[in-house]
């Protein structure tokens, strides 16, 4: 099931998308419910009744959750390819190529935006603006001390995040938090697919800037598994539910490039994971 959160005229709603048929099947849920997106059905034992279906192309679609409870947990260096191309750059000297356990670090809630919704390119802030194309698990049950072998248990389903990052700030503050919570820095949707849509082991996942395809993998080449991601974070941190994981990104970033291709004011990302859809963001340069 793919589950959208959207908007039509001013009412911000959550609803079953159907594809074949161009069209959603809003819940009926109250306003103060669907402004939590997709984190009013995730919570609820059994999912709402239904309204009359909407055209698609008559709503807006917003993140599936437009605003996480807390920071959105995203693993660093998770594909063997990228590690390589990271370590080549230059951007961190003396550091493994390969992990030896998950780098795990946060974005800020408030840097989440919609497919469609402009990437804000700040050239005052930022000359070295990259894309990150990203599978992003989101949990459904509550844990502590997840195991590897329970973990899949504890996950609702999946949404796709471009985990957009200021090299420059990433690399200046040490600490990757500002560099990954710029304003616009976490496009998120276009909705979410429950559990059972996708094999999670084996799954394509492609990014295409301005319709050159620069990242292509598979999810069975991440180094830590999402069941292994899970166990990791859930070791003395309890996750709840409406919590997102980014898996990490696959190899063909912008500074993986010899010189590196970062992004401008115009250019078009767009993220394709089978079994869910695509994510697609245009940047804008800031005015001010
Ligand atoms: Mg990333």
């Amino acid at each position: 099931m793919r589950i959208a959160t959207f908007s039509i005229g001013s009412e911000r709603r959550v609803g079953i998308v159907d594809l074949e048929n161009g069209l959603v099947v809003p819940f009926d849920l109250t306003s103060a419910e669907a402004r939590e997106g997709i984190l009013a059905i995730i919570e609820r034992p059994t999912l709402p009744a239904t309204l009359a279906p909407i055209a698609l192309d008559q709503v807006t679609l917003e993140a599936p959750i437009p605003r996480p409870r807390r920071n959105i947990f995203c693993v660093g260096k998770n594909y063997r390819d990228h590690a390589r191309e990271f370590s080549r750059s230059g951007f961190d000297p003396g550091a493994v190529d390969i992990p030896v356990d998950p780098i795990i670090f946060s974005k800020v809630p408030d840097a989440v935006i919609a497919t469609g919704a402009p990437v804000v390119i700040d050239p005052h802030v930022s000359t070295a603006i990259d894309y990150e194309a990203e599978l992003a698990v989101i949990i459904g049950r509550a844990g502590r001390g997840i195991t590897a072998t329970d973990a899949l248990d504890h996950v609702w389903g999946y949404t796709i995040i471009n985990d957009v990052t200021a090299r420059d700030l990433q690399q200046r503050h040490g600490q990757w938090l500002i560099g990954k919570s710029q304003d616009s820095f976490c496009p998120m949707g276009p909705w979410a697919v429950t559990r059972d849509e996708i094999d999670v082991a084996d799954t394509a996942i492609r990014c295409f800037v301005n319709d050159e395809l620069r990242q292509s993998a598979n999810t069975s080449a991440l180094i830590f598994d999402i069941p292994t991601l899970i166990a990791t974070l859930s070791a003395g941190l309890t996750l709840t539910a409406g919590d997102i994981i980014a898996t990490g990104t696959p190899a063909g970033v912008g500074i993986g490039f010899n010189p590196p291709r970062y992004l401008r004011g115009g250019d078009v990302v767009r993220i394709e994971i089978d079994g869910i859809g695509t994510l697609e963001n245009r940047c804008a340069e800031a005015t001010r």
